[in-house]
């Protein structure tokens, strides 16, 4: 049998916290892991058990892992405040308005 490289990896500490997990829907398939270009996501050790977020500060929130989930809610993007930017009309200058 193929001898296994063990990677040990210790979670980098970030204020943001991306992806948010259901761990009553996810069925730990992996495919979030595979989808993600930044390796945020590494596979859990514990078979079925969702992925683990090991890298929360390199997401750059493309929405792939959760875009290609089979489960319909066992994974979401949880995107930082300063990114809920809602734009709003402006308001006309007393000028534009007749
Ligand atoms: S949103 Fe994109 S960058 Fe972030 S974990 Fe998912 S696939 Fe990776
Ligand atoms: S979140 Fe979805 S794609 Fe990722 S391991 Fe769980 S079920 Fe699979």
């Amino acid at each position: 049998m193929k001898k296994m490289n063990e990677i040990r990896v210790s979670i980098v500490p970030c204020s943001a916290d991306p992806i948010i997990y259901d761990d009553s829907r996810c069925i730990g398939c992996n495919i979030c892991t595979q989808m993600c270009q930044c390796d945020v996501l590494l596979p859990n050790t514990e078979k079925g058990q969702p992925p683990i977020v090991a890298w929360p500060g390199e997401c750059y929130y493309c929405g792939a892992c959760v875009l290609q989930c089979p489960v319909e809610g066992a994974i979401r993007l949880e995107h930082p405040l300063m990114n809920r930017t809602k734009f709003v009309e402006a308001i006309p200058a007393p000028s534009d308005v007749e």
